[in-house]
C-alpha cells in the first residue's frame, strides 16, 4: 500500500467568496470531482469544532498529533523548516527582516517585510551571525534568512525561557517594543534581555550595510532590522514511523509546513520551483510526489496559494489557483499512482474566506480515494457536497484515518 496525502491551506471557503458559492464550489476541478465519484466526502474540523485554527497547530492535528499536548510555539518550526540544527535547550523564533525609521522618539516600524526583500540574503545572514550580545556573552545568536523577509532565529545557551513576549508588535508606525519577561522566572528576564539587545544590534550591523545602502539608492525598504517572535522550544513528539511503522516524505515550500512534517519524522523532498507561494511549480511537486512512492510509503504535499489569496482577500487567484491545482497537481498524481494500491486525501487545514482574509473555525472538506474507501454519493469536491458525504463530521486525525485504509493504523487494545 502506498498513501498520498495533499493539504491545500486555506482551502475552506465561505458563500460570501463567489456570488453565493465557495471559490472551491465555484472552481472546476474536474479531477478532484472524480475522486469524490469514486470516493467518499466528508468534513473536517481541523483541531475541533469552534476552535480557529493556526497552520501549525492545524497541521500537528491533521496529521494525529494533540496540539494542546505538543504544541510549544511557532518559532521551532520556522527554524527546523530552514534546516537549523535545533537541540534541547534552544530558543527558537520565527523572524522578519523589516524596515525601522530613526526618530526623536526611538526605533519606529515603516515596514514589517522590509519590501518583501528578494536578494542578499547572504549578506543579511553573516552580518547577523557576527552579532556578540554584550550583556549576556554566553548566549549564542544563531540566524537563518529564508525566503523574502522570513528568517529563524536560535538563542543557545544557559538558563533561557520561552516566557517572553513578542518584538514585532504586527504594527507599521509603531515604535520598537522592548520584549519583557511574562513570568518571575530570572531564565525569562534573561532572555527577555538578549532578545532586545540582539533587536538593538541588528540594527546597528544593518543599517549601513552595502545591501542596504543600494536599496535605499534603488528607493527599496532597507531590511535595517530583526524583529522576532513565537518562542519555542523542540517538542517533544514520536515519530510517524514508531507509531505505524512506514516511512514518508514532505513536499512544501513554506518553511513552516516542511518544519512540522521533519518534526514528526517525514524526510524533506526539496522541489527546484516549489516557492510557497501562488506561483509554485505545481507540476514538479507532482512528478516529485509521484517519485517519492517508489521508494517511499506515504508522501505529504503542501500548497499555500490558497491560503495566500485568501488573506489577500483576491477571490479570482484562490479560485484561479484552486483550477491549476487540479489539472498541475491532482490530475498528475491521480495518472502516476497505481489505483489498486494507493490511498489519496485531499482536504484543507482550515477555512480561509475571502471576506475575513483570516482564518475562522469552520469545517473543511476532506475527499478519501482508495481501493478500501467505501464509495458514498456524492460527485463533487466542495463544501456542500462535504455536508453530505459519507464520512460526516470529525475532528483532525486525517494521517491516521488515511493509513487506516493502508492497514497501517496500530490496534488500541487486544
Ligand atoms: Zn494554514
Ligand atoms: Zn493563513
Amino acid at each position: 500500500m502506498k498513501a498520498v496525502l495533499v493539504v491545500a491551506d486555506g482551502l475552506g471557503g465561505r458563500p460570501t467568496d463567489w456570488s453565493g458559492q465557495t471559490c472551491l464550489e465555484a472552481a472546476a476541478t474536474p479531477h478532484m470531482d472524480a475522486l469524490a465519484a469514486r470516493g467518499a466526502l466528508g468534513l473536517v474540523d481541523p483541531i475541533g469544532p469552534g476552535v480557529r485554527p493556526g497552520s501549525d497547530t492545524a497541521h500537528l492535528s491533521l496529521l494525529g498529533y494533540d496540539p494542546h499536548v505538543v504544541y510549544t510555539g511557532r518559532g521551532v518550526f520556522e527554524c527546523l523548516g530552514v534546516d537549523m540544527d535545533v537541540r534541547p535547550g534552544d530558543i527558537c523564533f520565527r523572524a522578519n527582516l523589516a524596515t525601522v525609521l530613526d526618530t526623536d522618539h526611538g526605533l519606529r516600524v515603516a515596514d514589517r517585510r522590509a519590501g518583501r526583500i528578494e536578494t542578499g540574503h547572504d549578506e543579511l545572514e553573516k552580518a547577523l551571525n557576527g552579532i556578540r550580545l554584550k550583556r549576556t556573552p554566553d548566549i549564542e545568536v544563531i540566524f537563518r534568512a529564508s525566503t523574502q523577509h522570513r528568517g529563524a532565529l536560535i538563542l543557545r545557551g544557559p538558563g533561557l525561557s520561552t516566557h517572553v513576549t513578542e518584538a514585532d508588535s504586527h504594527r507599521v508606525d509603531a515604535l520598537l517594543l522592548d520584549v519583557c519577561p511574562t513570568d518571575s522566572d530570572p531564565a525569562s528576564a534573561r532572555t527577555a534581555a538578549a532578545i532586545n539587545d540582539f533587536t538593538r544590534l541588528s540594527y546597528e550591523v544593518l543599517h549601513d550595510l552595502p545591501l542596504n545602502r543600494r536599496r535605499l539608492a534603488a528607493g527599496k525598504p532597507p531590511a535595517n532590522i530583526v524583529l522576532v517572535r513565537g518562542a519555542s522550544t523542540r517538542p517533544n513528539l514520536p515519530s510517524i514511523e514508531s507509531i505505524y511503522g512506514v516511512r514518508g516524505a514532505v513536499i512544501a515550500g513554506g518553511a513552516l509546513y516542511r518544519g512540522v512534517a521533519l518534526t514528526c519524522g517525514m524526510k524533506p523532498i526539496d522541489v527546484p520551483g516549489a516557492t510557497g507561494g501562488l506561483d509554485t511549480d505545481l507540476m514538479a511537486k507532482a512528478r516529485a510526489a509521484v517519485g517519492v512512492l517508489d521508494r517511499l510509503d506515504y508522501v505529504f504535499v503542501h500548497v499555500k496559494g490558497t491560503d495566500n489569496a485568501g488573506h489577500d482577500r483576491n477571490a479570482t487567484a484562490k479560485l484561479q489557483f484552486i483550477e491549476r491545482m487540479d489539472a498541475e497537481l491532482i490530475g498528475p498524481i491521480v495518472s502516476g499512482i497505481d489505483h489498486g494500491s494507493t490511498h489519496l486525501a485531499i482536504t484543507g487545514d482550515h477555512t480561509t474566506p475571502i471576506d475575513y482574509g483570516d482564518h475562522t473555525v469552520e469545517p473543511v472538506p476532506i475527499v478519501y480515494a482508495g481501493p478500501n474507501v467505501v464509495c458514498d454519493r456524492t460527485s463533487a469536491f466542495g463544501e456542500r457536497e462535504a455536508g453530505r458525504g459519507g464520512l460526516g463530521r470529525w475532528s483532525g486525525r486525517v494521517l491516521p484515518i488515511l493509513f487506516g485504509y493502508c492497514n497501517w493504523a496500530p490496534k488500541y487494545g487486544s
